[in-house]
Order: C-alpha cells, then structure tokens, then sequence
C-alpha cells in the first residue's frame, strides 16, 4: 500500500516541486547519485573502479515529453561516453552506460519508438567508439514491448546492446527465454514500478520465485547475465546455480545500486566476482530517489529522519 503510493508520488509534479527545493533533500540524494555533473559522475565511477568494482553510469532522467530534450539527453550521454573513454574507464567495458528509453524520446506524443530508436542508436555508437557497451533500461509495463523491439533491431549492429528483464511481470520467463537463445546481455531484476494483477504478480514470494526461474534460464543459455538485486537469499541461489551450470566467474556479474550494500558489493569482488555498480548523475533524480524510498522502509526513513533532524 505505502509502495503503491509512493510509486504514486514518483509521477506527482505537485510533490516533485516540494521535495526536489527542500535543502534537506540534497544530502538523500548524495547518498543514492554521484551528483549532478558528469565531472561528478567520472569521480564517483573512478572511486569504484579503483576498489575493483565496474560501472554502468545512468544520466537521471525519464518521460521527456520534448523531441529537443530527448536529443539533448542524447548529446549528454554522448559526451560523456568521450570523457569515460579519455579518462582510460571504458576499457574491458569498465565503465559502461545505462539509458531509459523515455529519456530519449519513447513517450513523445509523435514517433516515440523511432525517436527513441535513433537516440539510443547515436549513443551505442558513441560506446562502441569508446570501447564500452550501453544497457538499455526497463520502465513500466507499458514500455516493455517497444523497449524489447527498439533492441531487437539495434543489436544487428550493435551486438554487445544489453536490456532488462523484471521478475514482476509475468511474461518475463518467456521473455529471458527468447533473449538467451539469442546470447543478450540481459540484467535481471525484480521490477521498481507497478502494474495490474493481470500482468505482475502480487506478492514478493512470486516475484522471487519467478526471479529464481528467469535466473536459471539465463544462466543456462548463451546470454551474458546481469542478476541484478540486493537480496542475499537471490543472490546466494544465483551462485550456487552459476556453479551448477559449470558458468566460468567471468562469465556473468551481480549488480547493484550506487549506495546499497556497498560492503556487500566489494565482498562479492574480493571473492572473484565481476560486480558493476549502477551509478546515477544528474539534477533530474526525483522519479529515482522516489523508487528507491518504496523499495525499502528504512530508505525512507532515513529520509523522513533527515527531514525531521533539519526541523
Ligand atoms: C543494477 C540495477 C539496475 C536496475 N535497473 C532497473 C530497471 O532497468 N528497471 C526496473 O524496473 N528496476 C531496475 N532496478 C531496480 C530493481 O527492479 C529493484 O526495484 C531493486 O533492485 C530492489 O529490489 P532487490 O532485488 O534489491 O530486492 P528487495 O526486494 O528490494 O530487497 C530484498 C532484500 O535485499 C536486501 N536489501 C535491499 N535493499 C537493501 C539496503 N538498502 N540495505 C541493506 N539490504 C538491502 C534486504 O535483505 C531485503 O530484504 C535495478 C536494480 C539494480 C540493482
């Protein structure tokens, strides 16, 4: 209930405006995003690679609703897939770039898909030129068939173009199966929006459960996988089923958000596992913040207690 609500929020621009001027805000967010410059986000991916950890950097930002936004959104990621690149952070695809489809134009009232499409076309080439690969993230239930064909199409030329699979809906095992036939770099997670009955499940039991078979698919096929999650009981079933399916450590890697269990992020690296943190920048972090405030009670209250500490 207090999720759905929050998840809510997340598309209130009433609220957006209140908490997103609050002072108290800032130091939150400096908790969950490197900041709000690419500089930022280069120092914060330099730290991690240097405790040997990889990076999947995410320009903030979702539902441009603008053609000029979604283009200049593009320009950004492409720019910084330069600076990655100088800076020596793509190499062995270190550093890499996660991108939301409606960032770059899926929801624009005319031709989203194609938009969308071409933007995101620009910045696989901007990485491939760095030497690095780009993710494609998932959004709402909405998104997932234009999201799923835009990458379909793109992967031709662009073969190292990596998606998301959420365990909360419930086409998602067949979906993993279509992409590790394929051999997709597919990151696996458990979904951070919400969607009716008809298409999600309802309880986090399912959600595991269905997590747990998606993950056994992938692990099994030619897909390169990406078990995306905080959740030690996935994440120790993920090990013991990569072990049973013979899958060599360089084969797959864990990932989490910048922020979350970071101890538990090095553990896992220190033991010969690749670990990719997924690192946000950018002033647009309000969507983001908010679903990671309904993930998890505490997150929240650490908000509500940073608030109440500033009077
Ligand atoms: C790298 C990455 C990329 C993602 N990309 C997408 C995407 O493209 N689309 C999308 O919809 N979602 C995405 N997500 C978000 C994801 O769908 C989940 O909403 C989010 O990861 C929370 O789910 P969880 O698997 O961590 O488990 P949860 O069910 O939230 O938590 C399970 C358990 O994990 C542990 N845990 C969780 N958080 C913490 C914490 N802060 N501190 C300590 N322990 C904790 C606790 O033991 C908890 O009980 C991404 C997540 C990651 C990690």
């Amino acid at each position: 209930m207090l999720r759905r609500a929050l998840l809510a929020a997340s598309a209130s621009t009433r609220l957006r405006g209140i908490v997103t001027t609050a002072p108290v805000a800032r130091d939150v967010v400096a908790r969950f995003v490197a900041g709000e410059t690419a500089a930022d986000a280069l120092a914060a991916a330099g730290r991690l690679l240097d405790a040997g950890l990889l990076v999947s950097i995410d320009y903030l930002g979702e539902d441009t609703v603008e053609p000029q936004h979604a283009a200049a959104v593009t320009a950004e990621y492409v720019r910084l897939l330069g600076q990655l690149s100088a800076a020596r952070m793509c190499q062995g695809g270190a550093a890499e770039i996660s991108v939301k489809p409606t960032a770059v134009g899926l929801g624009l009232a005319e031709h989203g898909e194609k938009t969308a499409r071409e933007n995101i076309a620009r910045i696989c080439a901007a990485a491939r030129d760095a030497g690095t690969t780009v993710t494609v993230d998932m959004e709402d239930h909405t998104r997932v068939d234009p999201t799923l064909r835009i990458v379909q199409q793109l992967r031709p030329e662009f073969p190292g173009l990596g998606c998301v699979i959420q365990s909360y809906l419930r086409r998602s095992p067949a979906d993993c199966r279509a992409l590790a036939a394929a051999g997709v770099r597919v990151r696996l997670c458990k979904g951070a929006y919400s969607a009716p009955a008809g298409v999600a499940f309802g309880s986090r039991a399912e959600v595991d459960r269905c997590y747990a078979r998606c993950l056994r698919v992938l692990l099994t096929g030619p897909a390169y996988p990406m078990i995306a999650t905080h959740d030690p009981r996935l994440i120790a079933i993920a090990g013991a089923a990569a072990a049973a399916a013979g899958r060599h450590p360089a084969s797959f890697e864990y990932q989490m958000l910048y922020g979350i269990r970071p101890a538990e992020q090095l553990r896992l690296a220190r033991a010969g596992s690749r670990v990719r943190v997924y690192l946000p920048y950018g002033s647009d972090w309000y969507g983001y913040l908010v679903r990671r405030l309904a993930e998890r009670p505490a997150n929240l209250a650490f908000f509500l207690r940073s608030l109440a500490s500033r009077g």
